[in-house]
């Protein structure tokens, strides 16, 4: 069976391009407009010789009040097909209350997950770090999906090392 990861968080946090970078395509919608991407999409990449299989996640919205509505069908469904979820928060954004609700969701259902801090490259990782650890899903890694700083770093994460 190919792993299957799950990019997921709110929108804007650069889910889709994270989607890109991983799959080195461009057909992820990425925009500079919230919510854009409504559909989950599928991507292949690999890592050291690993196939696995991406899914970029649109439609949640951090507007809503509950977590039903916070969080769209599909991207519920791409949770549950996930192996990993990849939970992206906005490093310069700092910790939202939807990023709450999404991390509440995650650990109910018990899912391996990664707090993926990106934007680091307009963040102080220091503090960043230490917020979103508070989400209890463990250490935050924290990346620039837009610059390629530490993907490699975040795929030994998921994967393991070599
Ligand atoms: P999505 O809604 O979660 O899919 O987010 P997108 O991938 O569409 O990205 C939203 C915005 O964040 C776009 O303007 C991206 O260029 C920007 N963005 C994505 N990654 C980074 C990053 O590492 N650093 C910075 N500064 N901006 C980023
Ligand atoms: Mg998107």
């Amino acid at each position: 069976m190919v792993p299957v990861i799950a990019l997921v968080g709110r929108p804007n946090v650069g889910k889709s391009t994270l989607f890109n970078r991983l799959t080195k395509s461009r057909d992820a919608l990425v925009a500079d407009f919230a919510g854009l991407t409504r559909d989950r999409k599928y991507g292949e990449a690999s890592w050291r010789g690993q196939s696995y299989i991406v899914i970029d996640t649109g439609g949640i919205s951090g507007d809503e009040q509950g977590i039903d509505e916070l969080m769209a069908g599909q991207s519920l469904q791409a949770i549950e097909e996930a192996d990993a979820v990849l939970f992206l928060v906005d490093a310069r954004a700092g910790r939202t209350a939807a990023d709450e609700m999404i991390a509440d969701h995650l650990r109910k259902r018990n899912k391996h997950a990664f707090v993926i801090a990106n934007k680091i490259d307009g963040a102080d990782p220091d503090a960043i770090l230490g917020e979103f650890a508070a989400l209890g899903l463990g250490e935050p890694l924290g990346i620039a999906a837009a610059h390629g700083r530490n993907i490699n770093p975040m795929l030994e994460a998921v994967f393991g090392p070599a």
